[in-house]
């Protein structure tokens, strides 16, 4: 299949990938965007292909971009050749990456996680900053949890932001999405501990003895985890605060708490 070449900032494509920013686009299509060959490598490497790939003129050649290409025609995608300045205007960034690709979403259902093919897997109430997520979907992929599971109304993880922020572990982690009653019915059989994080709880972090698969919960930013859930859980957990700081950052109780559970 020969590359097609976009010259026009109105050009049909050009619109429907830059609309890719927008929540309601992302849910009618079902697609985003990824930035960057590392992005499209990591994609690869799970078996993604991109369904476009939208290539700088300027781009060097690099085995993985030729990878990229090869995958993306197998994959019936289209290969689109564009300018800088297309790039900046889908990208909304000055400094635009020489490589955009567009994925489909993937969701895994509730009832499709297996517990046991991971030591932790982690619960998220109604997070709603897209880097905090982002971070979470990135630690949880590098301290070998199973998936996300985003309860309530949670900021969307196929965002450009959160995606970002995941250096594509996007693509290594399942991402789940659900409500708190289907979360609470599905939570009743889990086979592990199901540990919950409460700036109110008495036991510390370290002193809890879970097993594994541990579920792992946190609450909004601003909220907190609500009562029910952690009403759900097992045992909740508080990391010791012993300066001035009431709280922590979610995704940097997260990031001690995956850890922790998963050391
Ligand atoms: N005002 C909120 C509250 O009362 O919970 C603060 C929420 S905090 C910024 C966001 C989430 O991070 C919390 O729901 C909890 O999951 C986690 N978190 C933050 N600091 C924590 C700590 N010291 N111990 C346990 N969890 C913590």
């Amino acid at each position: 299949m020969s590359e097609r070449v976009i010259t026009s900032l109105t050009n049909p494509t050009v619109k429907a990938v830059r609309a890719l920013h927008m929540r309601k686009e992302r849910r009618e299509t079902g697609l985003f965007l990824a930035e960057g060959l590392k992005f499209i490598g990591e994609a690869l490497d799970q078996g993604r292909a991109p369904e476009i790939l939208l290539v700088g003129r300027d781009a060097r050649p690099h085995p993985l971009l030729e990878r990229a290409r090869q995958q993306t025609e197998a994959a019936q995608g289209q290969v689109v050749s564009v300018s800088a300045e297309i790039l900046a205007k889908v990208s909304r960034k000055d400094n635009p990456q020489t490589v955009l690709a567009v994925f489909r979403q993937v969701f895994t259902p509730l009832e499709a996680i297996a517990p046991a093919r991971a030591p932790c897997w982690v619960a998220l109430e109604q997070v709603r900053d897209p880097g905090n997520l982002g971070t979470i979907i990135r630690t949880a992929d590098a301290a070998g949890c199973g998936g996300v599971i985003l309860i309530g109304e949670c900021v969307d993880p196929y965002g450009v932001e959160a995606v970002r922020a995941t250096m594509g572990s996007v693509f290594a982690v399942s991402i789940t999405q659900t409500d708190a009653d289907s979360f609470l019915e599905w939570r009743a059989r889990w086979p592990g501990s199901v540990v919950g994080t409460r700036l109110d709880a008495s036991t510390a972090h370290h002193e809890v003895e879970a097993h594994r698969p541990s579920l792992l919960l946190l609450g909004n930013e601003q909220a907190g985890l609500s009562d029910d859930l952690a009403a759900a859980c097992d045992v909740n957990v508080k990391i010791p605060m012993r300066g001035r700081a009431d709280s922590l950052n979610l995704s940097v109780a997260a990031g001690i708490m995956i850890y922790a559970l998963t050391a």
